[in-house]
């Protein structure tokens, strides 16, 4: 059952009474901070207060000023020691303290191996300390100390009052104190480097934004406890309406998060201890902000000592679970994309859904940053086809990662640099000048035709998936969509749509393709394409598993609408359609009937219908390449699904980041299928194109040409590169060169084939 909405969990049965003494200290705090008088004055009557309430003989303010801990006021040590006392951060108590942002509480302080005694203080009289870090914004600011003359046990709730005091000091303390030089905060964050895995390559600089905002809260003390438990409980039960939701529809408007953070995250938000702790908070005096705040403070500091990966992921899910009801809180479940981006935006989040990508102002964003994430993922997809650079898995990144640092997102060496030095940022502006001049080279390719040195012609097409993707075949100058993935376009939507929607669709496509020739793929999905409003059953091995033309053919119902509807858009010009994961030629034949069926439909009704339909078949499941003699006198074209087919050659995931490397397109085996494959075509006058991440890789693409291919369809950024390389081939000597060794027993061409274009002066 979901969790239960107004349950037991929902009340604050856990949490105590409020106690009356820190909700009146924190009443006199506000005004006192809001009262008359300078700074100065005021932090003095707050130690005064604080020492009052606490029962303490003496209460002191270290605030960080140029670096180190500066004693501000005191009431109970010697008056000329404020201003003159200080310690480094990490130095006697205090600066460790500061330097471990966690509280400290010794019945015996003089005895701790930190103690660094200050004379002019005149502390030596006391024994018992008790020392909490004034953080603002997630760093430390300054320490705040109670002390006794006695050897006192402090209680806990004594600590937590403390914590909370500090906290709300933080938070009113804005501006410079006398003497400090703006706000101050200790260990500013040095220059690091991430390395994460690249989801789509290229070069960024920018800000960071955080993907889900946090919230900054502005309000710490309650004026009314009843009305914030009651905010706090209706947050609560908003926060768990909408993670119910997410589980319900994996995938939509939540991230796209996998299911057992999902699990967890439900898990916790009915967490009596983590929501007894909220209202413990309030019961202190806090505003139901200032309490999940508070709760998540702990939480970082117990992230910061935990060593176990296993706890510090859970410690994770809790913040990030503190942060999304705080937007409840505040009434903004919104992402960055409702703000404005600043102009040059790197996007921070641990996951996101291809939908929510879908959202952001593309001119502002630059690059994204993900601590999760894959390849395969849809995100990555969608990344690619906005040209955007994504880095995925990179560990701690909003740990590392404060919103408004620097980064610069390297995807070539699959790293990400927090807070750049000069050196970095030069280093990256020459990287760019030379990608710049690059692209520059390759633009003026654009109207070149792609031709090789002996004259042979090669035809570059496009992959595409989305609208955003077509604007490509005019700046790059492809002929064409040679692959157009259209259950993205059914991914990236919360509903299942209508033929009415899906004609409108394909028909925006064709018209901004123009003349251009369109080969749309029909549904791909299942495997690891899922679409958030279609339960489909969990497999062990999903790649192999119900998918594509499979569940096309078992369903047609979607496979029915889905050419209805391409059938409807192209009407008075030429349809092209392709079908996926075909494995044998009896698949071929059922699901082009279906195409048959629906044009007779269409003629029957009196509809305009295409003025001519090819129908072609992918070839992407090794069985069919030895089908070919049976399936080409049945095509009207082949196009190879190199991803899928290496995939299923060698029996090795593609999505595996530790089988990525172990076995190659360029392998003897892999190539000798593709030779095999090319000449039956070639023989039968079928055209075959590749259309695989492959045909978009110069070296791989070349290695395609020598072995006779002709068409290839990819990525528009591959556009340039892959034509420079055709431009400066001369084919008929490498192919000669290539042939006897796909008899060789070598692992893979790769070398040799580099070594050749090195020779050559083959630019890859
Ligand atoms: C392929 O498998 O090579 C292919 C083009 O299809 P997809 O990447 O969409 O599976
Ligand atoms: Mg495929």
């Amino acid at each position: 059952m979901r969790a239960v909405i107004g349950g037991p969990a929902m009340s604050a049965p856990s949490a105590p009474p409020a106690p009356a003494g820190p909700r009146l200290l924190l009443r006199r705090l506000r005004e006192v901070l809001i009262g008359a008088g300078d700074a100065q004055q005021r932090l003095d009557r707050v130690v005064k207060a604080i020492a009052a309430n606490m029962v303490a003989e003496v209460c002191s303010v270290y605030m960080l000023r140029n670096g180190v801990l500066e004693l501000y006021a005191t009431e109970g040590l010697r008056a000329e020691s404020v201003h003159r006392t200080t310690l480094r951060i990490g130095e006697g108590l205090v600066g460790l303290i500061a330097q471990q942002m966690r509280p400290l509480a010794l019945s015996d302080a003089q005895s701790h191996p930190n103690f660094a005694y200050r004379p002019e203080t005149g502390e030596e009289i006391y024994h018992s300390l008790m020392g909490v870090p004034i953080v603002r914004g997630g760093r430390v600011i300054g320490v705040l100390v109670v002390q006794n003359r006695t050897r006192r046990q402090y209680a806990d709730d004594e600590i937590e009052a403390m914590q909370t005091i500090a906290m709300v000091l933080g938070e009113m303390t804005t501006g410079p104190l006398p003497g400090q030089v703006g706000g101050e905060t200790a260990g500013q964050r040095l220059s690091t480097r991430l390395a994460g895995i690249a989801l789509n390559d290229g070069m960024a600089r920018g800000v960071a934004v955080l993907h889900e905002p946090r919230v900054v809260v502005e309000r710490h003390v309650a004026d009314d406890p009843q009305a914030e438990r009651r905010r706090l409980d209706e947050a609560l039960s908003g926060l768990r309406a909408q993670i119910d939701q997410m589980l319900d529809h994996p995938g939509l408007g939540g991230g796209g998060e996998p299911r057992d953070i999902l699990e967890t995250y439900r898990m916790f938000a009915s967490d009596r201890g983590w929501v007894g702790r909220l209202h413990q908070g309030i019961a202190t005096g806090l505003t139901a902000e200032a309490a999940v705040e508070r709760v998540q403070v702990e939480a970082r500091t117990r992230m910061a000592e935990a060593s176990d990966p296993y706890l510090r992921e859970r410690l994770h899910d809790l913040e990030d679970l503190a942060n999304r009801l705080l937007r409840h809180l505040v009434g903004s479940a919104d992402t960055a994309a409702a703000g404005r981006l600043p102009n040059e935006a790197v996007l921070l989040a641990r996951n996101m859904g291809p939908a929510e990508l879908l959202e952001y102002d593309r001119g502002r964003l630059r690059a994204v940053v993900l601590e999760e994430g894959s390849t395969t993922a849809h995100v990555a997809i969608v990344a690619r086809a906005l040209g955007i650079p994504m880095l995925g898995r990179v560990k701690g990144a909003l740990e590392q990662i404060d919103p408004g640092d620097t980064l610069v997102v390297d995807g070539t060496n699959q790293q990400v640099f927090v807070r750049p030095g000069s050196d970095v940022l030069r280093a990256y502006g020459e990287r760019v000048a030379v990608l710049q001049a690059r692209q520059a080279a390759y633009s003026a390719l654009r109207d070149v035709p792609a031709v090789t040195r002996d004259g042979t012609r090669v035809s570059l097409a496009l992959n595409a998936g989305l609208l955003l993707d077509l604007p490509g075949l005019e700046a790059t100058g492809a002929e064409g969509i040679g692959l157009y993935r259209t259950e993205l376009q059914f991914m990236v939507r919360s509903g299942m749509p209508s033929i009415a929607a899906q004609t409108e669709y394909y028909r925006q496509v064709l018209e901004q393709v123009g003349e251009w020739p369109v080969t749309f793929r029909t549904l791909d999905i299942g495997g690891d394409k899922l679409l958030p409003y279609l339960a489909m059953q969990e497999e062990d091995n999903p790649a192999m598993g119900w998918r594509a033309i499979r569940f096309s053919l078992d369903r047609p119902v979607l496979l029915r609408m889905q050419l209805r509807a391409l059938l409807r858009a192209s009407a008075g010009r030429q349809l092209r359609v392709m079908f996926p994961m075909v494995a044998e030629p009896g698949e071929f034949v059922a699901a082009k009937r279906y195409l048959e069926r629906e044009a007779t439909r269409l003629r029957r009704l009196g509809e305009a219908g295409p003025s001519g339909i090819e129908v072609g078949s992918m070839l992407e499941v090794p069985s069919l390449a030895l089908h070919l003699p049976a399936l080409l006198p049945l095509v009207d074209f082949i196009s190879i699904g190199s991803n899928d087919l290496l995939q299923f050659l060698f029996a090795s995931d593609r999505g595996n980041p530790r089988l990525a490397d172990r076995y190659d397109l360029l392998s003897p085996a892999m190539l000798g299928l593709l030779r095999d494959i090319i000449r039956q075509c070639d023989a039968s006058g079928v055209p075959v194109a590749l259309c695989g991440e492959a045909a978009g890789r110069p070296i791989e693409a070349l290695a395609l040409l020598a072995l006779g291919l002709r068409r290839l369809s990819m990525p528009a950024m591959a556009v340039g590169p892959v034509k420079a390389m055709i431009r400066s081939t001369d084919l008929p000597p490498l192919a000669a060169a290539l042939a006897p060794r796909l008899a060789s027993a070598e692992r893979s061409l790769r070398d040799w084939l580099r070594d050749y274009t090195e020779r050559q002066g083959i630019p890859l």
